[in-house]
């Protein structure tokens, strides 16, 4: 057996999200001996394949989109609106390469040891570390040890042939665009990857098992977007029969960076075909718990294999924490961060901190879609579960922005913003917020601040109008 070489106060797994966000607050704040241990590339998910790529490709399309746009605004453009996808592929990477130093930096400025290699539980408090580089396997221990391990992109098991496709991780390797597409999913991401590629004019196909998609969103998000997505030329499959098999008739190369050169047959369940360049899983995320050894703790898990924690993060193993994706609660960056910030908190922090851990209530939350929708608390269906139908008020507005005012009137007709306020109780406080349309993303981050200060409906209308806005509307609903 490898023997011990290292001890620290606390052992992150995991440099992702929420890992650098554990080990930045208890080593930079608090000077607790914190190691990383970290398989993959520095920043984790939302860095490397997650957010950060994700939104640079979306800010991408937002060009051609704006292009489009231009066009009713009198705007002349040259060249039939060419593009040079790889270009711009080659930037995010320079861009990505950057964050990854930037999160290495900051880690060893607030004294922390990066560990590249692959963690394993041998014992509640000890690790097997299997370095990348091959060097020998080492171990570590401490009294505290955080699991911020993530998650990872599934692929469907059963069906011949799902290997031909991808997952997002490998869609952010595409440097040349596939001339059709096929996303299977009716998440977030199936929604916003699809909407990119349908916005910079791949012939876009979305296998939806349901009538709509974004189906955890409020119904109104479901509605208006899929509609408008079918509008907008994404072939929305609703009520899709599910796939038997994918037959590859000509490959790309192993990295599938070159879809162009791939050709898929894909046979459904009720028979029917369709040859397709690349098709994306986005059916769902597994807890990583890949190499990590958890059978050899005796850790509670759920059903999906997800860690069990508790308010504090605490799992079921005195010493051992979960924060981020492992734990499937709301898979976001910035709850991930500040779960494990809240975690360095309690665990190194002056006593006042006893308390510390992150409220999971009224979380805000963006799906960067065409347009963008943004949500926070509960859904209407939700609320009026929780509090009863009489005791809801539902405020609801729908209307065409200022922007879309010199747009053809059958173009314009077709461009939704669309808001709903969901209050509670004779108050009328505000349970849940949700809004669509141009700008929304911006737009949310300072309303959910007053929906998680409790804010009434009284308090949104007590506030003066900024005009002339989309954003208005919320504070001037009847
Ligand atoms: C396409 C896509 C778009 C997204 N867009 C957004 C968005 O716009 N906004 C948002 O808030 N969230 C978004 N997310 C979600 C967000 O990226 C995740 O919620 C977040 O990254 C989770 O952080 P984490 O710390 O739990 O895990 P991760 O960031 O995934 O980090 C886990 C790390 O653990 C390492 N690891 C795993 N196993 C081991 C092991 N045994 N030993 C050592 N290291 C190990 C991995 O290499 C990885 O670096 C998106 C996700 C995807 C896939």
């Amino acid at each position: 057996m490898a023997p011990i070489t290292k001890q620290y106060d606390y052992i992150v797994i995991g440099g992702g999200s929420g890992g650098s966000g554990a080990a930045r607050r208890a080593s930079g704040w608090y000077g607790a001996k914190t190691c990383i241990i970290d398989a993959g590339v520095s920043g984790g998910c939302c860095v490397n394949v997650g957010c950060v790529p994700k939104k640079m490709t979306w800010n991408f399309a937002s060009i051609s989109e704006a292009i489009a746009a231009g066009k009713h605004y009198g705007y002349k453009f040259g060249d039939g609106n060419s593009f040079d996808f790889k270009t711009f592929v080659d930037k995010r990477d320079a861009r990505i390469k950057v964050l990854n130093g930037a999160y290495e930096n900051n880690w060893a400025k607030e004294g922390i040891e990066l560990i590249h290699g692959t963690a394993t539980f041998i014992s509640e408090h000890e690790m097997e570390v299997k370095p990348k580089d091959g060097s020998e396997v080492f171990r570590v221990t401490a009294p505290h040890i955080c699991v911020a391990t993530g998650s990872y992109p599934t692929k469907p098991e059963g069906i011949k042939g799902s290997e031909y496709g991808i997952t997002s991780d490998e869609y952010f390797a595409i440097k040349y665009l596939p001339k059709k597409m096929i996303f299977v999913g009716a998440g977030y991401i199936a929604v916003e990857l699809a909407g990119v590629m349908n916005a910079i004019g791949v012939e876009t196909h979305l296998f939806i098992r349901g009538d709509t998609f974004l189906r955890k969103f409020d119904p109104m998000i479901q509605e208006t977007l899929t509609k408008h997505y079918e509008e907008i030329g994404v072939h929305v499959h609703r009520n899709h029969p599910g796939i038997k098999e994918v037959i590859q008739l000509h490959g790309g190369d192993e990295e599938h960076s070159d879809p162009r050169e791939k050709k898929l047959k894909v046979i459904m369940n009720d028979g029917s075909e369709m040859e397709t360049n690349e098709l994306l899983w986005a059916i769902g995320r597994g807890p990583e718990d890949r190499g990590l050894g958890l059978e050899n703790i005796d850790i509670k898990r759920n059903q999906k294999g997800h860690i069990v924690v508790d308010k504090y993060q605490n799992s079921s193993v005195p010493g051992v924490y979960a924060i981020g994706d492992i734990t499937g609660q709301a898979e976001l960056t910035p709850v991930a961060i500040a779960a494990g910030r809240q975690l360095g908190n309690r665990l190194f922090g002056p006593p006042e901190f006893k308390d510390a851990h992150l409220d999971y209530d009224r979380i805000p939350s963006v799906v960067f879609s065409h347009p963008e929708c943004g949500t926070t608390g509960l859904t209407e269906p939700q609320a009026i579960e929780k509090y009863g139908k009489e005791n809801i008020k539902v405020y609801h507005t729908k209307f065409s922005a200022m922007f879309y005012d010199v747009y053809p009137p059958e173009e314009k007709k077709k461009e939704p913003t669309e808001f709903k306020i969901v209050c509670q109780g004779p108050r009328e406080e505000i349970v849940g917020l949700h809004i669509l349309g141009r700008g929304v993303d911006e737009m949310m981050q300072g309303f959910g601040v007053a929906v998680k200060m409790g804010a009434t409906k009284k308090d949104f209308d007590s506030c003066v109008a900024i005009h002339p806005t989309s954003a208005e509307e919320l504070v001037t609903m009847r």
